[in-house]
């Protein structure tokens, strides 16, 4: 027997952002954040939002935004992780400067045709992070655009006098330190542009949802920063050969990496062996890890393994150290010594 024409089938078109207009928008997002805390006095909804600042502690703002076929695509990312995505990049930021999350306003930039279902599972990807980090969001706009989907975010913390954490901080003799692993986001992405399958499922798996979902390390950026174990920090969104050339050019020192310690994510080193590519300069190269990368005086070891013992999970790698030579920027394998790869550049590449 026929079945009924659109008994099961959705025969309304779904709504576009450009049918209900600006207004019906902003109510539907509203609807979908977190409460307010009373640290904000005048919430969304109004010209500009008021915030009573923390007691004795400093402010750290950052802006971050993704933008479609640059950060993400709509064909390998889900509605619900580009708004993971636009939040966790600027929550990454501030874990980088050793902050505690507080704030952040939310700007969209949408085609008409944006669905207005995925907008809305866009805001809840935002949302359900935010309340994972106790965050407010506080206002932000929509605006109309015939290109790319754009979402921009202004995201504030608080940090107490003289705890922030610089790349400039690193001195000669300190060890470097890095959280988690690297080159799963890098080599997700590419499983999803190459869709080719590898041996093993669940690590692809993992890489994907790495370049999807980046985990921004927020407790450790404030437990390195309140036990001043860190003297210098920064997170890995362009890379870890970037990130070690921002902080060794912004303190003046150089870097002696050891390849055979670095933490390469088993799945992306199979997916880059498997290709004969070599997996130690991809993962050295490859962006979007979000992982910490920081700076230690030999003497504080005990308080590193406090930290560790405190936040448990990511494990953190002592990956080499910062040196006197400025011009020194060496990656040791085995025996040899040679330069440490160029990282990740917008607009040069990709
Ligand atoms: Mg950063």
């Amino acid at each position: 027997m026929v079945g009924t024409p659109g008994a099961s089938w959705r025969m309304v078109a779904p709504l576009t952002a450009a049918q209900i207009g600006e207004r019906e928008l902003l109510a539907r997002i509203l609807q979908r954040l977190p409460p307010i805390p009373s640290s904000v006095l005048v919430g969304p909804g109004d010209d500009a939002a008021v915030l009573a600042p923390e007691r004795n502690e400093r402010l750290v703002v950052t802006a971050d935004a993704v933008v479609e076929n640059v950060h993400f695509s709509r064909a390998y990312s889900r509605p619900h992780d580009i708004g993971h995505r636009a939040l966790a990049v600027n929550l990454s930021d501030l874990a980088a400067m050793g902050a505690v999350p507080r704030w952040a306003t939310l700007s969209l930039i949408l085609p008409g045709t944006v669905v207005v279902e995925d907008l809305e599972a866009l805001v809840d990807g935002v949302a359900a992070l935010a309340v994972q980090h106790h965050l407010a969001v506080i206002g932000g706009n929509i605006s109309r655009t015939d290109g790319p989907l754009v979402v921009d975010i202004t995201a504030g913390g608080s940090v107490p006098p003289r705890r922030w954490l610089t790349r400039s901080g690193a001195r000669a003799g300190h060890d470097i330190w890095l959280s988690g692993t690297i080159g799963a986001a890098a080599a997700g992405w590419e499983m999803l542009d190459q869709g080719s399958g590898i041996g093993e499922q669940r690590a692809a798996d993992a890489c994907i949802a790495r370049h999807r979902r980046p985990e921004p390390r927020v407790r450790l950026g404030i437990a390195i920063s309140r036990a001043r174990v860190a003297k210098a920090a920064m997170d890995l969104s362009d890379g870890l050969a970037d990130a070690l050339r921002q902080v060794a050019a912004a303190s003046g020192v150089g870097v002696r990496i050891d390849a055979d310690s670095l933490p390469i994510d088993p799945g992306a080193r199979e997916w880059w062996t498997g290709r004969r590519v070599d997996p130690v300069s991809a993962a050295l190269i490859g962006g979007d890890d979000y992982e910490l990368l920081f700076a230690v005086p030999p003497k504080s070891g005990r308080a590193l393994r406090a930290v560790a013992r405190q936040v448990a999970d990511p494990p953190l790698t002592k990956i080499g150290e910062f040196t006197k030579d400025h011009t020194e920027l060496v990656l040791v394998r085995g025996a040899v010594a040679e330069e440490l790869p160029d990282g990740y550049q917008h607009f040069s590449r990709r």
